[in-house]
Formats: C-alpha cells, structure tokens, sequence
C-alpha cells in the first residue's frame, strides 16, 4: 500500500479551479517532487496534504486512513516552509522542543527526543546556540529537526531553498538528498525549479493548471516527455514542428516542417498523419564543420551558425538550417582550450541518433 494516496482531489477557488482532478500515490521512503510553473497548483496541493486546505472533492489518504475531517495538528505530517520560520529568541534544542511541548509530550521525555533528532541532523554541537549564530544551511536543518521531532510519516517542503543563492542552494540540495536518505523519511518537495526537481527526487509529478502533465522518474522526464509542455519545461529542448510520414516496428519517419524528413522512436499512437513535435535536446545534436555520414542510425542536417554563447563549461551554438528553422547545439569546452570550435556563419553539420529525438504528439 502506498504511504500517500491522492484520489481524484479537485480545489476550486470561486470559478477558478486550481487543483483539477489529481490522482497520485507516494511510496514510503521517497523524495517526492510536486514541479510546475507558477500558478499550477503545487501549493495548493501541499496545503491539502497538510489539512491547511480542504479538497472540494476526491480523497486523500495517508497510511490507508482518510484524512477528510482530521486537523492538521493531528495529521502524521508537518512542514518545512520557505522561511524556515525558527523562533528567533529560542535556542536550537528549544526551537526543536517546542513542538513537543504543544503536543504535550512529558517534559522529561523532551530533551531524549531533542537530542536524538539532533544527532538525525548532525547538530548536536548546536543545541545552545540562537538561530542568528548558524549558518543558512544549519539553520535549514533546524527546520527540518524540528519538523522530524514529532516522528511524522510525511514531511512536506513548500520551495525550502529559493530564497538562496546559486551555490549555497547547490549545498543544501546535496544536505536534503543526504538527510533524507538518513532519516528514511518520506518527502513531498514543492518546487518550480526544473534542475533541483531532477538533481533531488526518486520521482516528478509536472503539474500544468491544476493537472499532472507527467508522473515520472527525472530521466524519464527529461529524456521522454510526455508533451510539448513538458518538454520546454524541464532543461532546453528544441521542439520541431513535425508530421508521421511512416511508421514502422522500432522506427517512424517525420517530416519536421520546412526542414526534412527524420527518423525517430514510435510513440504509442502514433498513425501517418498524425502531428506533433519532435523534441531534442542541445546536448544529443553532434556539431561538426562536416560529420561522417553513412550511418543509418543518424539523422543529417546542413547549417550555418546564427549565434555562439560562451557559458565556460559548453558554448552553446544556434544553427540556422536551410529553410530559417533555429536549433540550438551545445559543445563542452573541456580539453580543446579552446572557447569557441565555430563563429557566427560558419557552414556546419548536425547530426543525431535518431532515437534521441522523442517524438510528442500534439
Ligand atoms: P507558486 O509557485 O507561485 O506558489 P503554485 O503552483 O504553488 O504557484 P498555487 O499557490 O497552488 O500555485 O495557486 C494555484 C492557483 O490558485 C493560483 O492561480 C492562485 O492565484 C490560486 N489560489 C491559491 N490560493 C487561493 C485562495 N486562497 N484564493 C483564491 N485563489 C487562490
């Protein structure tokens, strides 16, 4: 059985309906990622779980137990929020404490309790110190102690790092990954950052106006997007306007509009005359001032560089194919010493594996 089971929850806002018919199950022990833009309805789901919100309609069920009607206070369930909301004039351990004292726990059982949750987080040192004497990610995982001190089945985070810079989020999402593979806890992260939903979860549910677009592991997502949606949401994707021309078992042809004819995977449905994007990532696309060809595996197109990005690591390059179509390559710049293989108008050559290019019908 499932640890969380959503069954068909609709939330509407007056005439507005932000959670739309939303059937999904978390297992036990899984980072869990709830991935949309703003406004799709991430939080507003979050807040059902937590019982801060009730559902117009359908159910939720946690450990089989259906959770119509209990409070949030009695909810195995807390949440991390943005701000981490820590007591300010309260030490670490009292932070920590305080959870148990509304839940009325016996006051000697509470510093055994605290202490254990500290040694979770691997701050036992910083019992006595305030919340202004820790660093940003110490204070994320006092947060999160006292969000485990109460032993919840479930942890709910609502966007815990986008207050951060760059590099100190990147840090925190390697402690996240690591606490919760210590703590055996199961987590539902709300996030509309596409690279932390990838870097941390067992699976993503891509939500798009109150619906899930796709429910996936993150390289299912990435690499088999189940729309055109989904593929411009998650990474840089090049979405080609194609048609079936052939379908046969293992491989289909697609004419991409204007450019040629391609070959990709069948996608299940697919029939001649059917319409739909080719989407394909920079990273697959081979760049070459002229490529090997004879490869049956590959697909082969004539361009000229438009643009060259320069970002360290890889510069990106976007060609211009015959017809005007713009698609953009990448190169890592690793070994060569060399910035840039190609400048603005450079006649070149792209080819890619044709099962690279995953074909989403409109
Ligand atoms: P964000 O990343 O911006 O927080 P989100 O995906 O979490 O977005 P929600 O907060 O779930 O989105 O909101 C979904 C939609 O429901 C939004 O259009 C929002 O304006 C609307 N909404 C949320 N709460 C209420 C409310 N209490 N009353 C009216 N509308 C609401």
């Amino acid at each position: 059985m499932a640890l969380l089971e959503i069954r068909d929850v609709v939330k509407t806002f007056g005439d507005f309906t932000a959670v739309n018919h939303v059937s999904l199950a978390v297992e036990a022990g899984e980072f869990f990622t709830l991935l949309g833009p703003s406004g799709c309805g991430k939080t507003t789901l979050l807040r059902m779980l937590a019982g801060f919100e009730q559902p117009d309609s359908g159910e939720i069920l946690l450990d089989g137990k259906n959770m119509a009607g209990v409070p949030p206070e009695k909810r195995p369930v807390h949440t991390v929020f943005q701000s981490y909301a820590l007591f300010p004039h309260m030490t670490v351990a009292q932070n920590i404490a305080f959870p148990l004292k509304m839940a009325g726990v016996a006051s000697a059982e509470i510093p055994k309790r605290v202490d254990e949750v500290l040694e979770d987080v691997r701050l036992q040192q910083f019992a006595r110190r305030y919340p202004h004497e820790l660093s940003g990610g110490q204070r994320q995982r006092v947060a999160i102690a006292r969000a485990l001190v109460n032993r919840p089945r479930l942890l709910l985070l609502d966007e815990p790092l986008s207050a951060l810079d760059a590099k100190l989020r990147e840090q925190m999402q390697i402690e996240l990954i690591n606490l919760q593979k210590e703590v055996g806890i199961t987590f539902v992260y709300v996030t509309h950052d596409q690279g932390e939903a990838l870097a941390l979860s067992h699976r993503i549910a891509v939500m798009s106006q109150g619906q899930v677009e796709q429910l996936d592991a993150p390289e299912t997502i990435y690499s088999y997007p189940k729309s055109r949606f989904v593929a411009d949401f998650i990474g840089q994707c090049n979405l080609l306007d194609a048609t079936i021309t052939e379908v046969q078992p293992g491989r289909m042809k697609v004419e991409i509009e204007g450019v040629g004819t391609a070959e990709a995977l069948p996608v299940a449905g697919a029939q001649v005359g059917g319409k739909g994007t080719l989407t394909l990532r920079p990273e697959k696309i081979k760049l070459g001032a002229t490529l090997p060809q004879g490869n049956a595996d590959e697909v082969h197109f004539k361009g000229r560089v438009h643009d060259c990005l320069y970002l360290g690591d890889v510069t990106i390059y976007i060609v211009e194919l015959d017809n005007g179509t713009l698609v953009e390559t990448m190169l890592p710049n690793s070994g060569s010493g060399k910035a840039k293989f190609f400048d603005d108008n450079d006649l070149v050559e792209l080819a890619w594996r044709f099962d690279a290019g995953h074909f989403v019908l409109a």
